[in-house]
């Protein structure tokens, strides 16, 4: 555990009276979170923005499609959580395919979804694709990047201050912090959302998403080949693409992956 996080814990501990902490979906992980859901999903959308603004959308009719029917799929599941395994976040979600020859996706807070075209070839299945966006989904249900930004401000500012901080109104909160929140959900960033998240988050994600593709109708086994795929096209490329990176290392991936499937096998109903 880094000392950034154990001191986040011992806050957690001794500031529960100003809502500070959260629990993350599945893994009942304890988080602290300095950002409110309004403002993470006002810099999620213009993030979004600005990626779109950068980049071309795909004019190929198939792969639109496919991405909008996969993320159509995967919001709806997200958006009717099992009793209790989150909150449905109410996001006004939307699907873009973006015509770059690169292995990318992400989902901004707000549900807010990207999928570049050089990623199909890796995905290759509809099931493939549902993989990769409920990842991408999980992440976004469980905050990462608010958290990820709370992290930051504690680390930049201490935790007294950061404490303190919570005692003011939301507006102050956000004019004090906005340029730490705008880096940590990469804003303005040429590839738009792709700071790496924590090993844990990223195991996390992976959790989640397992459940998620399987309340959506998608078989969750199909998460170990797609991951052996991304495996291959990853070595020798050095990509930056957030799912690519080298936390967790892909062989313990794996293995956790195939660990967890029970999990997610138990909420799979098969469709179509
Ligand atoms: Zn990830």
């Amino acid at each position: 555990m880094r000392p950034v996080t154990r001191s986040l814990v011992a806050l957690c501990g001794t500031l529960v009276l100003l809502a500070a902490c959260e629990i993350a979906p599945v893994t009942g992980r304890s988080q602290i979170m300095l950002v409110s859901e309004a403002e993470e999903r006002q810099m999620g959308l213009q993030a979004y923005r600005e990626v779109l603004a950068k980049e071309p959308l795909s004019t190929n009719a198939q792969a639109t499609a496919l991405v909008d029917k996969v993320g159509r799929r995967i919001a709806a599941a997200a958006e009717r959580p099992p009793a209790e395994m989150w909150r449905a976040p109410n996001y006004r979600w939307e699907f873009k395919t973006i015509d770059k020859n690169e292995p990318n996706a992400f989902c901004l807070p707000g549900g807010k979804i990207a999928v570049y075209t050089g990623l199909l070839p890796i995905t290759r299945t509809e099931t493939g694709l549902a993989v990769v966006i409920s990842h991408e989904v999980a992440h976004a249900l469980a905050r990462h990047g608010a958290e990820r930004m709370s992290d930051q401000m504690v680390a930049s500012v201490g935790v007294a201050a950061a404490s303190a901080a919570l005692a003011t109104t939301a507006s102050g909160r956000s004019r004090t912090y906005l340029p730490a929140m705008m880096a940590a959900l990469g804003a303005g960033a040429t590839v738009g959302y792709l700071l790496p998240m924590s090993r844990a988050q990223e195991s996390e994600a992976d959790r989640i998403g397992l459940v998620l593709m399987a309340l959506a109708g998608y078989d969750p086994r199909e998460a170990v080949p797609l991951w052996e795929r991304m495996r291959a096209a990853s070595s020798g490329r050095g990509s930056q693409a957030e799912w690519l990176s080298t936390h967790p290392a892909p062989t313990t991936r794996i293995a956790d992956i195939r660990a967890w499937l029970p999990e997610a096998m138990k909420y799979y109903r098969p469709r179509d």
